[in-house]
Formats: C-alpha cells, structure tokens, sequence
C-alpha cells in the first residue's frame, strides 16, 4: 500500500473506534486525508454532509492540539461532549462556561493532554491569545461556518477577521468548511484566511452516471444471475451477506458462463491478493465478495455493482455503490431486499456491544437505507437529502424514475396489521399475522384462540404475497420490528402510534405487492 492509503486505512480504524461508523460519508476521506498531510483546506460540504468528522479525525491523526473555531456555542458545547463520551479530550472556551469548565480546559492545554480546543471568534479579540495558543501546541486550525468571514454575507462575524492574522502568527495548517457553496463567498474565504489559494473541495455528493435501482428478493439467486448475465463481458462487484453466499454465487455464475470468483475476509491474504489483481487487471470479470473488497480496489471501469443482501447503513451502500462508473461513464447498480435482511439487520445492531445511544442512531440509519428501499419516488432525491444535497428535479436515471410506482392509500390495512399485532400481544412473527388478518384457523391459530380475535379475518380481500409486501413495507417505515429477544415477533414502534390513532396515514407502493418487483434487466 502506499503512505496515502495507509493514512486513509488510520483514520478509518478511527473512524470506527472513536465515531463508531464503518464508511466515510461521500467527501470525507478526501478531506479528511488532505487536512490530516497539514494542507489547507477549504471544505463546502451541505449542512448535515459531516464536516465536522472533517477536522475531529485529523485532530487525532496529527500531533497537538487542534483548535476549532465556531460562532455555534450549543454545536461547540455538544461536540465536547460527544468527544469526551468517546474518551477524547476536548474543551471549550465559550461565554457559556462555568469557572470549573474553563479551569479544566487550562489545565488540560498546559498538561498538553487536550486534542481539541473549541473557540468562540470573539476570544481571538483577548490579549495574549496568539501566545497562548503557540505556547500550548496549536499544530493545526479548524474553521466552522467559514462564511462568517465574508463581509457581504448576513453572518458576518468581525471577529472572523483575526483567523487569517492568527493562521500566519502561529504559522500552522488551516481548513475551513462553510455549506456556503456560492464563489464570490468561497473567493472571499480563500482571501482572508489563507495566504495562499487553498485545496478546495466543492464536490456535490451527487454521482450522476450511476444508475439507481432496489427490488425486493424474488428468488434472489435467480435474480442477480439474470443481472450480471444481462451485462456479461463487463466487469462488476456483487456485495454479499455472507461468505458462503460469495462463493455459491461466484460457482453458480462460472456454471452460467460469467467468469466470476469469490473474494472474503476468510480467503488467505495470498489469494485475496491474487483476485484483487484479476480484478483489476481481467475484462468483464465478476467478483462476488464481502465487503472486505473493494479498499484496495482502483478500477475506474468498474460497470455494474449488485447487492445480493441489504447493506448495513445508507452510507455503506452509497460507498459501494460508487465503485462502479469512476471513469464517469454509465454505470448500473442493483440493491436486493427482504424481510430477512431487515430483521438481520436490526439483531445486528441489537446484539452488538455499542452503547445503547448508538444503537439508536445504527437503527436511524438503517431506516434510511429502507426508506431508500421503499422510496414512493425518485430514489436519486432521497438519497441526496440525506446526504444534505437538494436536488431539484427528479434524475430520470433510477428505477422509480423509470417506471414511477404505483402508489395508494395503505392506512387501513396497516391499521389493521398493527391491531393484529397488538391483539396478539406482539408475540408473533410475520406469517401468523398474515394467518389472523386473512382468516386462516391454522392449528396455531387455534390454539392460542386468535380465531375469536376481532382482527380474524378483516383482511381477507389482501392476498398472503400482498400482507408481505405491506408487512414488509410497515418494516421500511419502522412503523412495526422484529424484536430479538422474541425470535423476532413484530412489535410496534413508537412511529406508529400516530397512524394507529388515525392521525396519520400511509402511503403504500402496489407495485411491491402485485409483481413481486422482478426488475427488467436493463441493457444498453
Ligand atoms: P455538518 O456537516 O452539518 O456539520 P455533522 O458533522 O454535524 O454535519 O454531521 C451530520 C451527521 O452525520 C451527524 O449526526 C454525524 O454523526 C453523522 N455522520 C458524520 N459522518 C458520518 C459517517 N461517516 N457515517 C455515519 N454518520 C456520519
Ligand atoms: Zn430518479
């Protein structure tokens, strides 16, 4: 590997270790690799796109202490915080501070043990700041809300007007990040706080050329064969769940006539090694793999990317996903889902050693991703808006824009679901649901008296395949989930109280529910 990569393979074992996230968000790595070298940056990232990950990981990567000035005194006061809770320590020095707080935060400057001191710009304006700031180590300055130093802008903040006078005292690397995006803004930024023009990155998050697409599982195997074999001769990455699956799918498409080969962490390095180089170096050939592929992985002709299970989280999918089509031409990409994925999905997250606040916040992004999945429109704009990007027109390169969904009102049937589950005592998983709302006297049904229930039967017009669909699309909107330490009976969520008490209603695709979404190869 080369040094960059070796950075970048740092601050991803920080990145999971003190943020406790498994991928870069789109942008992050690139920044955070060049600000981490001691380059200045100039970063404009949408709101919510991650910038502060931005500076908090250099700050760890380099020596010293980084300081970070922001106007926001609530953000600055819940990223300490949030950087203590993850055992990194961070102070603040904000009019908001208690004696005791400030104290602690001299203290820690002059024990040369704080990583990053969060400023307020109008301490700049104290005597003896640059001083002290030189005394205590500052090796690198961080600016927030980087607009605030443009004069023309309605957040002019005087006081912003110091950074670039303080950058040259202390002579130390700079990297500013605004969501400001406008160039007179981004000129006048490059002008007062740099000497010289910095690297700047204005990359929207968008990558046009990729087409979008989700179908939920229909004879999974069968599906992804007749995907890679619509686009055989092109090389493409199918993301697998599991070990086994890599290699019984890389056997079933070399049987199919697609030369394919499986790629786990389980493989010895040398063979992992050795597929990597084929890979890179073969046309039109498939790799079926984990997700351990694809770090070491530079191919730019990369055509089509498949996942066989669901990803983890919206920006796991987003990263794999974007290995197809780096040379800007069009690429394809496949997501498959089903009711297993998600309840695997969730256990994963449950089960796992994460505080019980992350977890919360591993489920949110998991329901983004399902949001994604069962997205009522262009899936392009749900997936920017996440990401903090507007887009202002549907794509026109998605499945949803290609064929927009059939949607209706599903507020009755997802009523009665949610009183099937209710009245079951939320004891039960999905098929035994479906059984009580269809009318269906199985034995089961009859031992535990559910055929006397006021639920028996009410949905009898909706076919088993249409309950699924709605069963799995009420998952998607976390309105019901499978509880773990129940072998994952379905329970209602809080989400759902609102559409129980008939405040709010919901939307329901019909096409998931008639043709299972058996998606059309695509060929171009
Ligand atoms: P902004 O760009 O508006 O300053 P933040 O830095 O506050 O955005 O990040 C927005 C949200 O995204 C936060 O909740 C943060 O925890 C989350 N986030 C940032 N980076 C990642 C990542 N790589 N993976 C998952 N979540 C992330
Ligand atoms: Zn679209």
């Amino acid at each position: 590997m080369a040094d960059g990569s070796d950075k970048i393979g740092g601050a991803e074992q920080l990145l999971h270790d003190i943020f406790g996230f498994t991928e870069f968000r789109p942008g992050q790595a690139e920044i955070v690799s060049a600000v981490a070298a001691g380059e200045d940056v100039l970063a404009i990232m949408p709101t919510g796109g991650g910038k502060s990950l931005c500076y908090q990981l250099p700050a760890l990567m380099r020596g010293g202490v980084t300081l970070v000035i922001s106007p926001l005194i609530a953000l600055m006061r819940d990223q300490v915080r949030a950087l203590k809770e993850a055992g990194v320590e961070a102070g603040a020095l904000t009019s908001g501070n208690t004696p005791e707080e400030t104290d602690a935060v001299w203290a820690g400057l002059e024990a040369g043990t704080l990583r990053l001191l969060y400023m307020a710009p109008e301490r700049l304006a104290a005597g003896g700041v640059p001083q002290m700031l030189r005394r205590a180590g500052v090796g690198l300055i961080a600016v927030d809300e980087a607009h605030c130093v443009s004069q023309w802008g309605h957040d002019f903040r005087p006081d912003y007007l110091r950074i670039g006078e303080l950058k040259r005292a202390l002579d130390v690397p700079l990297a500013a990040f605004t969501a400001t995006a406008d160039e007179e803004t981004r000129e006048e930024i490059g002008r007062k706080l740099f000497e010289a023009p910095p690297r700047t990155f204005l990359r929207g998050f968008d990558r046009p050329n990729i087409h979008l697409a989700f179908a939920a599982k229909d004879g999974p195997r069968r599906q992804i064969l007749d995907f890679a074999s619509a686009r055989k001769g092109q090389s493409g990455i199918i993301y697998c769940g599991t070990r086994a699956k890599t290699e019984g799918l890389a056997e079933a498409l070399n049987k199919a006539g697609i030369p394919a080969l499986a790629y786990h962490g389980g493989m010895e390095a040398d063979q992992r090694r050795e597929g990597e180089r084929r890979f890179q170096q073969e046309d039109g050939l498939v790799v079926a793999a984990t997700i351990a592929f694809g770090m070491g992985v530079d191919k730019p002709d990369i055509r089509w990317v498949a996942h066989a299970d669901l990803p983890k989280s919206i920006e796991g999918y987003y990263q794999e996903i974007g290995r197809a089509g780096r040379d800007g031409a069009p690429a394809e990409t496949l997501t498959l889902f089903g009711p297993d994925d998600i309840r695997y999905r969730r256990q994963q997250i449950d089960e796992g050693m994460a505080p019980d606040e992350r977890k919360g916040a591993d489920h949110g992004r998991l329901n983004a991703l399902l949001g994604l999945a069962e997205a009522l429109g262009c899936r392009r704009q749900v997936l920017l808006r996440y990401f903090g990007e507007e887009l202002a027109e549907p794509c026109g390169n998605c499945d949803l824009c290609d064929a927009p969904p059939d949607v209706f009102d599903g507020t009755e049937p997802v009523r009665m679901a949610l009183s099937a589950a209710l009245r079951s005592e939320e004891r039960f998983g999905a098929g035994h649901l479906i059984d009580i709302l269809r009318g269906t006297a199985t034995d089961k049904v009859r031992q535990w008296r559910h055929d006397d229930l006021p639920t028996f039967g009410v949905g009898a017009k909706w076919s088993k395949a249409e309950w699924q669909a709605i069963l799995r699309q009420m998952q998607a909107r976390d309105l019901i989930r499978p509880d773990p330490a129940r072998h994952g009976a379905l329970r209602m969520t809080e989400a759902a109280r609102p559409v129980l008490r008939g405040e709010e209603s919901v939307t329901l695709r019909r096409d998931a529910m008639t043709r299972a979404a058996r998606p059309a190869p695509r060929v171009r």
